[in-house]
C-alpha cells in the first residue's frame, strides 16, 4: 500500500487494502473477507476502525486530510498520524504499558495499527455516569512525570533531546489549532464560539477582564516558546481509556515539544470540570459523594506527579543542567533540592494557568465537552457551567499566590 497515494478506509474496502499486509493480518487471522468491520470514531478529527479477525481485535486508526468534525472546509494534514506515532512508540519507552501497543504504521496512508482496548471506556464517559475509577490519580500522575521528565534535558542526552525536538516541531497545524482554540478565541467574539445562552453577562465579563487576556497571552507566550518535553498535547479525559484496574492513554496526535505543565493543567482542568458538572447529573440520585471523589483524584493526581518528578530528579537526572557534579557530588545534596523545589512551584504555576484556559475554552470555544453538553436543560447546564468559567479565572490570573489544592477544593465547594 505504500506506494499508492493515501485513500481513505471505508468499512467496506478496509479487508481488501489491508488483507495483505501482514502485521495486521496475522493478527487478525481468518479470512480477511469474514473480518467485521464498525467506524466508531467519536472523536474531532479522524476515523477509528474496530476490525475484527478470527484471533484479534485491532484498531485501525486513519488521517483525513481535513478535520472529521468540520468537514473538507478545514484542511489539516494528515502527517499528524506521523506525529501520533512517534509520539505513541516514545511514551510507550518512557512509561511502559500506558499507551496502547502499535503494530504498524503507513505514513502515507496516515493509518496506525494498534491495540484494542476492551473493555476499556472513555474517562470521561466513566465520570459522567458517575463511576469512581480507584486508579486514575496515580496512574495519570505516574504517566505524566514519566514522560515528561524523561522527554525534557533533565533526563535526555542533548543531541538526542535536540533530534527530537526537530522531528516535532513540524507539528506546526495542530499546535495553531491549540495557540487559536485554546489560548485565543475564547477571549473575544471568535466566528466559531459558541455558549449556553444563560451565561451572556459572564462571558462578556470575562471578554472584558483586561488582566484576565493579559495572563491567557502570557500562557500562550509560555505555550510556543517553551520547547522543554515532549507532551501529549491533548490530554483531556477523552483522551484517557479505563477499566477499574487498567489507565491508558490514546490520541497523542498533538504531541510537540512544550512546556511540561500544559499536559498536568489539561487534564486537572478536566476534572475539575467533570466536578461542577456533576450537578447536571443527580438525576438518578446525588453525587455528592462523586464530587469528593473528584477532588480526591485531583489531589492524588498532583501528589503523585510532583512525587515522582522529585523521584526522576533524584534517581536519574542525566542531562544537562542541575548535574550532579555541581551538587551531590560536591556533598551539596541540599542544592539539588533546592533548585528541584524551585522547577516544582513553576509547574504548580504553570499548571493552575494552563487549567484554567482549558476550563474557559471549553465552555466559550468551538470544542466543547460532554460533561457539560450532556446536560439537556439549558438553564441548568448554564448554572454548572458559570462556576467553572468563575473557578478558571480565579486560577489563571492568581496562579502566581494559590498555595494549595485543599484553598482550591474550597473554593470549588462554594463556588458550585
Ligand atoms: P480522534 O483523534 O479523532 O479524537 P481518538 O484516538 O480519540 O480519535 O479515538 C476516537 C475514539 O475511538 C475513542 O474515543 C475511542 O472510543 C475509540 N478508540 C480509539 N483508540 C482506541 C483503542 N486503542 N482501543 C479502543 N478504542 C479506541
Ligand atoms: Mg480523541
Ligand atoms: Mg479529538
Ligand atoms: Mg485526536
Amino acid at each position: 500500500m505504500k506506494e499508492n497515494a493515501f485513500e481513505a478506509l471505508t468499512v467496506e474496502t478496509l479487508p481488501d487494502r489491508l488483507g495483505n499486509i501482514p502485521e495486521i493480518a496475522d493478527r487478525l487471522g481468518g479470512a480477511p473477507a469474514a473480518w467485521k468491520v464498525r467506524e466508531v470514531g467519536d472523536g474531532n478529527l479522524n476515523l477509528v476502525f474496530i476490525v475484527e479477525g478470527e484471533a484479534q481485535t485491532l484498531i485501525i486508526k486513519q488521517a483525513l486530510p481535513y478535520v472529521r468534525l468540520v468537514g473538507d472546509s478545514w484542511p489539516l494534514p494528515l502527517k499528524r498520524s506521523f506525529f501520533e506515532y512517534h509520539a505513541l512508540t516514545r511514551q510507550e519507552q518512557r512509561a511502559p504499558g500506558t499507551v496502547p501497543a502499535v503494530y504498524y504504521f503507513d505514513e502515507t496512508q496516515a493509518l496506525i495499527a494498534m491495540e484494542f482496548l476492551s473493555p476499556h471506556i472513555i474517562l470521561r464517559r466513566a465520570l459522567i455516569e458517575g463511576q469512581e475509577l480507584p486508579k486514575i490519580g496515580r496512574d495519570l500522575g505516574l504517566f505524566m512525570a514519566r514522560t515528561l521528565f524523561r522527554g525534557s534535558d533533565l533526563s535526555m542526552k542533548a543531541a538526542d533531546r535536540k533530534a527530537d525536538l526537530a522531528l516535532f516541531a513540524d507539528n506546526v497545524d495542530l499546535c495553531d489549532i491549540t495557540e487559536s482554540l485554546v489560548f485565543t478565541d475564547p477571549y473575544f467574539e471568535a466566528p466559531m464560539n459558541r455558549h449556553t445562552p444563560g451565561l451572556d453577562t459572564l462571558v462578556k465579563e470575562l471578554r472584558s477582564d483586561r488582566d484576565l487576556k493579559v495572563a491567557a497571552q502570557r500562557m500562550k507566550h509560555l505555550f510556543a516558546s517553551r520547547a522543554e518535553t515532549m507532551v501529549h498535547g491533548d490530554l483531556h479525559s477523552g483522551s484517557v481509556m479505563v477499566t477499574k484496574d487498567d489507565t491508558r492513554v490514546i490520541d497523542p496526535e498533538f504531541a510537540f515539544y512544550g512546556p511540561m505543565a500544559f499536559d498536568v493543567g489539561m487534564l486537572l482542568a478536566n476534572y475539575w470540570m467533570a466536578y461542577f458538572s456533576q450537578r447536571g447529573h443527580e438525576e438518578k440520585g446525588s453525587r455528592a459523594s462523586m464530587r469528593a471523589y473528584l477532588l480526591g483524584v485531583i489531589s492524588e493526581t498532583w501528589t503523585t506527579f510532583r512525587d515522582e518528578f522529585a523521584h526522576l530528579w533524584r534517581t536519574e537526572r542525566s542531562g544537562m543542567f542541575y548535574q550532579a557534579s555541581l551538587f551531590e557530588e560536591q556533598n551539596d545534596a541540599l542544592g539539588s533540592e533546592q533548585a528541584l523545589n524551585h522547577v516544582i512551584h513553576d509547574l504548580w504555576t504553570d499548571m493552575l494557568g494552563f487549567a484554567g484556559i482549558e476550563m474557559h475554552r471549553r465552555i466559550l470555544g468551538l470544542a466543547h465537552n460532554a460533561d457539560f453538553e450532556d446536560i439537556a436543560d439549558e438553564k441548568l447546564r448554564a448554572s454548572c457551567e458559570a462556576p467553572a468559567l468563575k473557578f478558571g479565572r480565579h486560577i489563571v490570573v492568581n496562579r502566581n499566590t494559590i498555595q494549595s489544592l485543599a484553598e482550591l477544593d474550597r473554593l470549588a465547594e462554594a463556588l458550585d
